[in-house]
């Protein structure tokens, strides 16, 4: 059973200070595994009552986040082990379901290169968009996919773009040979194979 200590609290509503409870509610939290075990923390939240506004409150505890039911600390080893394993294996070794592992990684992506494929095409085209006449499109060009759309056609743009993701893979480039592009894609890929798209 897990509670805090008595704080004073500043009110979200008017900023007045308090320090008068309100009610507590019990909650049950999913915390760490221990020796295979998985632990249920029974959480007293406070709820405060602003004197002030009248405004009432939880408490914010660092440990587990609003509406999660389980501890950040879980969290964050649930995501890890996602990482490098299948879902499945993730969820049993941090003792949480495969569909709330899914929904909790769905709600914060893990920040990975995208691979780009083996051969890709860039282009620019008349978008309108964003204040810019002009973006560029980056295309699988074997599996027909639109890959990402930028929002200009500015060498620095594209080249951060393929700087951003894991270009291991390319070897092919269709593109338009001006200038810009060219430049772009030797300054982040080094030298791929060139192929100059016929409609240019
Ligand atoms: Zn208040």
């Amino acid at each position: 059973e897990l509670y805090t200590k008595i704080k004073k609290q500043t009110c979200p509503s008017c900023k007045a200070k308090t320090k008068r409870v309100h009610s507590y509610r019990k909650q049950l939290i999913q915390g760490p595994n221990l020796s295979n075990t998985s632990v249920k923390i029974a959480l007293r939240k406070r709820r405060y009552l602003c004197t002030h506004c009248h405004h009432t409150f939880y408490e914010h505890l660092q440990m587990v986040d609003r509406y999660q039911r389980c501890t950040n600390s879980l969290q964050m080893s649930a995501r890890t082990y996602s990482a490098i394993g299948s879902f499945t294996d993730a969820a049993r070794l941090s003792g949480m379901t495969t569909n709330r592992l899914i929904r909790l990684v769905d709600r914060h992506p893990l920040q990975t290169k995208k691979v780009l494929p083996r051969a890709i095409a860039i282009d620019e085209f008349k978008g309108d968009a964003g204040g810019e006449r002009f973006q560029t499109i980056v295309a699988d060009v074997e599996n027909k996919e639109i890959i990402d759309i930028l929002p200009d056609r500015k060498v620095d743009i594209i080249k951060e773009y393929l700087q951003s993701r894991d270009t291991c893979k390319v070897q092919i480039v269709v593109m338009d040979l001006s200038k810009s592009f060219k430049q772009a894609v030797q300054k982040a890929l080094g030298n791929p194979f060139i192929i100059a798209d016929r409609f240019h």
